[in-house]
């Protein structure tokens, strides 16, 4: 059996959307900057689906920016406006739980003399608006909090962290790649003067996402050359990626309650079966503040990358939450943020499910980790330890 739960890494492309993308690569290929039918043609379809993305996040089209993805997106918001506002103050603040997408740039913005605050976030994995009210100072251009995080999928209150952004003086922006997934999102609603998607976490291509910038917010360029994105995102455009990146987005708005209570049907069985059957596990994230794809477990005395390379093994597809995306043997900066010892990180999983796994599947999974755990323990010093009644965690 094969088994996909990595959802919140990528997700396949739904074959309704190939559909749709596939006549811009053989037919209608034009440069949507050219002035011939050809390019008119790229030019009428890149239109449609920056009208579509922007109908769904309730903005206008010409606040609507395509990028190369999430990441592009992330530090576009980020560097673009610290260096645009770099004489009103040099002070950016994120949460200590952002991707790397977003930590990358603050590490370089700090590295050219900007002052970075990471806020704290509780053990569930939750920014208080208390902590950015203490951290933001006249000094603060932009503030970035992710929306839902990508390791244990807590939900952030956006909304109130963007009001005291504002109150400050400062810009609002947020990841919401995570979140786009499951929730309705609406800039105005959000108050968020940028706002990040990416199309592969929606069923959509690789290599597309969207940066929101609200009308009259001033950012640097990231990537300089020709006119494109009303001149301010260079680069022909990917108009087939583009065209899948809208047709995914309006597709996961339909139905968008039942598949959300679908997938979190998954989940819960899956957490259920785990926690009545799995000893000395912990559970990672906030139970009531979240998306309902992500599972978080720390399974002690044992390595995540034992578990995830025995899962694969037998055709599951997980990742874990110890190795971050360079494949590096690092605790996850989000567990860590979470007060989750080291020791206990080092053994923790996300499994994230989506929309086309069943329940046998989900039984599969319990049922394999359930040996899996129990083989690497009996292997596992610090485990005999534990029996021997020595070791505390
Ligand atoms: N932000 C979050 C929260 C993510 O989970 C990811 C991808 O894993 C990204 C940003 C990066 O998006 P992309 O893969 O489209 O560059």
């Amino acid at each position: 059996m094969k088994v996909y739960a990595d959802h919140a890494a990528t997700t396949p492309c739904d074959e309704r959307v190939v559909q749709a993308m596939l006549p811009y690569f053989t037919e209608g290929y034009g440069n949507a900057n050219s002035l011939h039918a050809f390019g008119r043609d790229a030019a009428k379809a890149l239109a449609d689906a920056r009208d579509t993305v922007a109908k769904i996040l309730g903005c206008h089209p010409n606040e609507i920016y395509f990028t190369s993805g999430g990441t592009e997106a992330d530090n576009w918001a980020l560097k673009g406006v610290a260096l645009h506002k770099r004489s009103k103050g040099n002070h950016v603040i994120i949460s200590s739980i952002e991707h790397h997408a977003i930590l990358t740039p603050a590490e370089w913005l700090e590295q050219n003399g900007f002052r970075v605050t990471r806020l704290p976030v509780d053990s569930t994995g939750i920014v208080h608006p208390e902590a950015l009210e203490e951290a933001i100072d006249d000094e603060t251009t932009i503030v970035s909090v992710m929306y839902a995080n990508n390791e244990v999928g807590t939900i952030q209150p956006v909304k109130e962290l963007a009001e005291i952004a504002h109150k400050h003086g400062a810009l609002f922006h947020t990841d919401c790649v995570q979140a786009i997934p499951y929730m309705n999102i609406n800039v105005e609603e959000l108050g968020a003067d940028l706002v990040t998607i990416s199309g592969h976490k929606i069923y959509g291509p690789k290599g597309s996402g969207v940066l929101y910038i609200r009308n009259g917010v001033k950012l640097d360029k990231l990537i300089c050359g020709g006119g494109q994105e009303r001149s301010q995102r260079a680069g022909t455009v990917n108009v087939p990626a583009m065209v899948g990146l809208a047709k995914a987005l309006e597709l996961s708005r339909v139905d968008l309650d039942e598949t959300n209570k679908y997938i979190a049907s998954l989940r819960d069985h899956f957490e259920q079966r785990v926690e009545a059957e799995i000893p000395y596990i912990r559970q990672n994230g906030n139970k009531q503040h979240r998306v309902p794809s992500v599972a978080n477990y720390s399974f002690e005395f044992v390595e995540g990358e034992g578990i995830l390379m025995l899962l694969d093994f037998n055709g599951i597809a997980v990742s874990s939450g110890s190795a971050c995306s360079s494949g590096s043997l690092d605790p996850s900066h989000v567990l860590l943020a979470m007060g989750v010892p080291i020791e206990v990180s080092h053994g923790s999983i996300r499994f994230s499910f989506g929309k086309h796994n069943t329940m046998q599947e989900v039984d599969y999974i319990v049922n394999t980790l359930k040996q899996i755990i129990s083989r690497l323990r009996s292997m596992s010093p610090l485990f005999d330890l534990k029996k021997g009644g020595t070791y505390n965690v």
